[in-house]
């Protein structure tokens, strides 16, 4: 049995977090899966009912589920200046080390590309972003008003374990292929040994092919020519950058999910923030929330080694790309007229029939 935490976060997050979790309900009793499911505060409504956007019992309970669904947080709009109203640092808490986002093409969805199929992993616990790479203080600092220095963290552990998850990933799918982003010749010893790492692991992954592309080139040939690239693993800020740009190429944030992954545990979150223009109208995109679940049991089901959960995963793509090729249930960015719990009710009965 899984348990798997619900953490339906703020605004559309409302919305789109319950049809994620209907359609792996769906799909979890098609497939003979017994999952346990835990819905936590966070957010706005930790706020209302702990007094904390990250309670202490949502925190003390994720530590004992196998992952969890997270829906976003408006925290832009939360008071500045109030220790209460943070944006829970769960990433950082549980060590999930790579935000793992796949870009997929639609024949029917209008987008840059076709026959676009990637997963890129962006390591996410080091690099420059100084949030990750700091216990105190900032990564960033100014020893006067005319200079700012800035640092990068590589390690050897971070940059072996994200080239890890990423030919497990590549092991899983048709192509077998992971291609390492970076930028060795200009920053040797950083990007070098991020390299290197990335070599070594390919060793020992025989049945990938693996090759190595330039980040300012690969930036390039991914505008140009993305269509034969598989897996992509790169560095933090590389990876955030580039997978902007990817998730560009299929369509934008409503068809970008996410997974967040960790040695034990994984969380699954789409791209996109919690959208309070247009929340509480039933008009979100739920694609992103219900691929993100959809990665989470796939995740799930290699990790823990279950048939089912991967099974479950399977089934869910399987609706949802029966359902965009029909095009009836689409929500308004998509090119539709749908809603939210329609999408979602398209998706569970292309399940379950
Ligand atoms: P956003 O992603 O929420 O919205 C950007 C635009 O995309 C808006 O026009 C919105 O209506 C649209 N959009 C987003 N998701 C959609 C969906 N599923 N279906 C249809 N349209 C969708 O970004 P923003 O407006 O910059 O941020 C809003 C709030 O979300 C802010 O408080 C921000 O801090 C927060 N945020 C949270 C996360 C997260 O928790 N992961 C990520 C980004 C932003």
């Amino acid at each position: 049995m899984l348990k798997i935490g619900v953490l339906n976060g703020d605004d559309i997050g409302l919305e789109v977090v319950p049809q994620a979790v209907r359609v792996m309900q769906a799909a979890a009793a098609r497939c003979g899966l017994t999952v346990d499911w835990q819905p936590l505060p966070i957010g706005r409504s930790g706020h209302e009912t702990h007094g904390h956007t990250m309670p202490q019992v949502t925190v003390d309970t994720l530590k004992a589920v196998d992952g969890w669904l997270q829906g976003p947080i408006g925290h832009n709009a939360y008071p500045r200046s109030d220790s209460t109203w943070i944006n829970p640092p769960l990433r950082k808490m549980f060590e999930l080390f790579a935000s793992v986002k796949p870009v997929k093409s639609y024949p029917n969805i209008a987008s840059i590309h076709k026959n676009v199929d990637i997963v890129f992993l962006r390591e996410v616990t080091e690099g420059m972003q100084s949030g990750s790479v700091t216990v105190a203080g900032t990564g960033e600092f100014r020893p006067n008003d005319d200079i700012t220095i800035g640092h990068r963290v590589i390690t050897r552990r971070g940059s072996n374990r994200v080239a890890r998850a990423a030919f497990e990933i590549a092991r899983t799918r048709a192509r077998k292929r992971v291609t390492a982003v970076h930028k060795e010749p200009v920053f040797r010893l950083a990007c070098g040994m991020f390299a290197e790492e990335c070599r070594k692991v390919a060793a020992e992954y025989p049945d990938c092919s693996f090759d190595e592309v330039l980040v300012d080139g690969f930036a390039m040939k991914l505008v140009m020519a993305p269509q034969p690239y598989d897996v992509v693993v790169t560095t933090n800020q590389f990876g955030d950058i580039l997978t902007d740009e990817g998730a560009g190429l299929v369509g934008g944030l409503g068809l970008a999910p996410g997974l967040c992954i960790g040695d034990r545990q994984a969380m699954a979150q789409a791209t996109h923030g919690s959208a309070p223009d247009i929340a509480g109208r039933n008009i979100a995109n739920p694609y992103a929330m219900i691929m993100s679940g959809k990665m989470l049991f796939a995740w799930l089901g290699h990790q823990r080694a279950l048939p089912a959960a991967v099974e479950a995963a399977a089934l869910i793509e399987r609706a949802m790309d029966k359902v965009i090729a029909q095009a009836i249930a689409l929500t308004g960015d998509l090119g539709g007229q749908g809603t939210t719990s329609g999408m979602g009710d398209a998706v569970v009965a292309a399940i379950t029939h």
